[in-house]
Order: C-alpha cells, then structure tokens, then sequence
C-alpha cells in the first residue's frame, strides 16, 4: 500500500511516483501559467489534498508539491452524514406517533413516510395475531393486488419471514418469478422487514418496486433501521390502545365499566335529544347470587358472571352497549329501541340465561330480574333514567324475581 513517506519520493522521477502521475497534467499546466493550484484527490484508500505551487529558481521553473491526508476527515464526515441521514428518518417516523390520532393512521402515516425515504413505490404493513396475519395499511398497488393479499395469497410467505432471524429479507429474482399475484403486479423488487417486539416478530413491513433496484448494503442498514423504528413505534401505539382498553373494562368480563358507562350515557342522551330520538336501558341483577357464591365458591361465581356477560354480548346487536354495571348488575343500553322491543329482548335474554349450562361438574340454576327504562318518556337526564332502571328492577325483585318490569304505573 502506498505511504507517504519522505524517502519514497527523494532521487526518484515523477512518473515512477504513483500520485505525482496522476498529477502531472496539473503540474505542467501550473508550471507553465504560474499558478498555484489545490485539488483533492483519491489514491488507493487515501483521500489526498494536494497543493501545486510553482517557483522559479535561477530560472528553472520547477513546483513545489504539497500533500495533505485528509482521509480521516473524509471519513469522520462521511460518517456524521450517515448519522445525519439515520437521525432524520428516525426524526421522520417517530413523528407519526405525536399526529397520528388511532393505529389505523399510525400505520398509514409510517407507510407513507417510508415509501418516501426509501425511494420504493409500493409498501404494506401486515401484523401477526391469533387469527393470523392481518394487512393493516398498503400504499401503491393496485386494487386486484390488494384484494389477492386480502384472500391470504401470501400468508405462507409471512410465515416463512417470521421464522427468520435476519433483520430483512430480499426475494431473488427467481422467487417472485414463482409468486403469481407478485409477477402480475409487475413486481420486480421485493423485501420483507420483520417487525419484532422484544424477540417476537408481530409484523412485516414489506416494500416492493416495478423497476429494478440497486440493493446494496447502505440500503439494506436503512431498511433494517426503519423496520426497528416501525416497532418500536407500533409497539408504543398498540400498548397506548391497551391501556385505553383496560381503562374502559372491567377485568373479569371484558365488558364497559361504570365510569365509562356514564360517558357514553351522556353522550347518547345528548345525541337522542339532537335528533328526537328514544333509547332504552335494561338493568339486570341476577337473582340470589349470594347463594352460588356460598354454595360453590367465588371463582363458580366469576364463572357464571363471565358466561351471564358472554351471553348478554352475544344476543345484543353491534350497536349496543353492555356494562358490568357492579358486582352481579349489568345494563344494556339499547339506542332507538321502544319500551316495547327492549321488553321482548329483555325476555329473550332472561331466557337464554335460564337456559344456559354453567358450570361443569354442578347443575345450576340461575335466574336474573330486569328493569326497563326509556329515554325520555321515564326521564330527562342521566340520573333520573338510571333511578327509573333501577325502581324498575327494584320492582322485578319484589314481585318474586326472574321477571322482567318496566318503568312507571302499568310496569
Ligand atoms: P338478589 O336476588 O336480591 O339480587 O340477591 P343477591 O344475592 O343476588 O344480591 P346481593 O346484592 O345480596 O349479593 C350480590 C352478591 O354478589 C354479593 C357479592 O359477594 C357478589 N359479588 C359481587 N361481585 C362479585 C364478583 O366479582 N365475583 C363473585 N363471585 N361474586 C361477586
Ligand atoms: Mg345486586
Ligand atoms: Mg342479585
């Protein structure tokens, strides 16, 4: 390798060294103008600076030539420009984050974002659950292609990426030449990203392209970098959700706790007033449940309150809103539904709960009371309308339970 050193260059021709080669042309022109003239140039793995200064002694005209290694310069810069490079992507995506207000454009938003950094023109995000693998957001392909990757045509290739170690995965040519929906697409580039939280892979990024792309290892360190901020990302957003989640449920049925309950209720009185419109609530308390809990135990008990809330879950329409409203109450709120039709389904309801086999070694029976309430004809605001449920259910309870009553004189 070649080194500056002194002895290399005393006594010796300008043509039999190396870097005075390239430069001749520079030195003869420098010579003959009488300038002084800079330039940088590359020899081997160095980056040289050189300074060609002209002199004239005792009318020779000859040139001093000074070198400089700036090598360690070119490199550090190199360096920071890269660092510079990584710390706008990051900067880029993580912002998606702070403005994007549910998952849904979260991941829209980071599709977009990355399409533009990577210079790729189609893109989509797939994340893994138990069902299996779900598209979540696509960018730049055609309608037919996305409707091939809703039909699951690539699910056997997900799977094949999620067992993978490596941060990504570049199809050969010859691999999409046997994908079908990859070829008719026109696609000619292809990788996939896995996206791990902790040492889980929960999804895939994969970007594609229609013309022929240059992969190299600068690309592939940006590919890999992007993938790791995408989960770190999506991994903060799926737990913020979660905790939303939980922060609205109760814990043993799943279903809307009270706080949340009074939300909601507010909201649709206010939106029943706006529009004139009706809704009903249901309060149901199952019937002497002090007696399961002390004849089979409490965790018999939390079992017939999951099934009793599965249940109520089950017959309601998507519309409606059931709540754990306490220990063995739950309410149901039915938007634009009469006293009349909640009093049906109520019925429909206590019988399905009658019915239904709860536990697996005993047979028991358990027999729930209802009160019905409806907006506005049994009251005006919020508290009033549960009192009315509640009288209502009061009543149920009176007249020996396992009934249905409603609100009001003829309940
Ligand atoms: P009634 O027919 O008048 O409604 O009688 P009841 O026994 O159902 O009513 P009561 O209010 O006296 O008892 C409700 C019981 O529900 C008491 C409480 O221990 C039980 N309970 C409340 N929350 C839970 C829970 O999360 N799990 C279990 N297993 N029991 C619960
Ligand atoms: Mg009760
Ligand atoms: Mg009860």
């Amino acid at each position: 390798m070649f080194q500056l050193v002194r002895g290399d260059l005393i006594g010796k021709n300008s043509n039999d060294i190396a870097p005075l080669k390239i430069l001749s042309g520079s030195i003869k022109k420098c010579i003959s103008e009488k300038i002084e003239k800079s330039e940088q140039m590359t020899f081997g793995d160095y980056t040289l600076n050189t300074t060609i200064i002209p002199v004239i002694s005792n009318d020779v005209p000859f040139a001093i030539i000074v070198f400089r290694d700036i090598s360690a310069f070119v490199e550090l810069e190199k360096t920071h420009r890269k660092r510079n490079r990584e710390l706008a992507i990051i900067n880029t995506l993580s912002g998606t984050f702070i403005s994007s207000g549910d998952i849904i454009s979260v991941f829209s938003d980071l599709l977009e974002k990355v399409l533009v950094i990577s210079d790729l023109s189609i893109g989509w995000i797939i994340m893994k659950d138990e069902k299996g693998f779900i598209l979540k957001s696509i960018l730049g392909a055609s309608t037919g292609f996305v409707h091939e990757l809703e039909n699951r045509k690539l699910d056997s290739i997900y799977e094949d990426v999620v067992g993978l170690t490596d941060p990504l995965y570049v199809f050969e040519p010859n691999e999409i030449e046997k994908i079908d929906i990859l070829k008719k697409e026109g696609i000619v580039f292809i990788v996939a990203i896995p996206l791990r939280f902790g040492s889980e892979t929960k999804g895939i990024l994969m970007l594609a392209s229609g013309v022929e792309v240059k992969f190299d290892f600068d690309m592939a360190a940006l590919f890999s970098l992007m993938g790791n901020n995408i989960s770190l990302i999506v991994e903060k957003v799926m737990l913020f959700q979660e905790t939303q989640r939980l922060a609205l449920t109760d814990s043993l049925t799943g279903l809307y706790n009270v706080r949340h309950f009074y939300d909601i209720l507010n909201k649709e009185i206010a939106r029943a007033r706006r529009y004139n419109a009706l809704f009903s609530l249901i309060l149901f308390d199952i019937d002497d449940f002090k007696v399961i809990n002390d004849t089979y135990g409490h965790q018999a008990g939390d079992e017939v309150l999951r099934s009793v809330a599965s249940i109520l879950k089950c017959i309601s329409r998507e519309t409606d809103i059931v709540v754990r409203y306490g220990g063995e109450e739950f309410i149901l709120m039915l938007p634009n539904t009469s006293k009349q039709e909640t009093f049906n389904l109520a019925n429909r309801i206590k019988e399905k709960i009658e019915d239904h086999k709860y536990l697996e070694k005993e047979a028991v029976n358990i027999t729930i009371s209802g009160g019905i309430a409806t907006f506005p004809e049994d009251a005006g605001d919020s508290k009033a309308l549960l009192y009315a449920a509640d009288m209502a259910m009061y009543k149920a309870k009176a007249m020996g339970k396992k009934r249905i009553c409603f609100y009001g004189e003829n309940g």
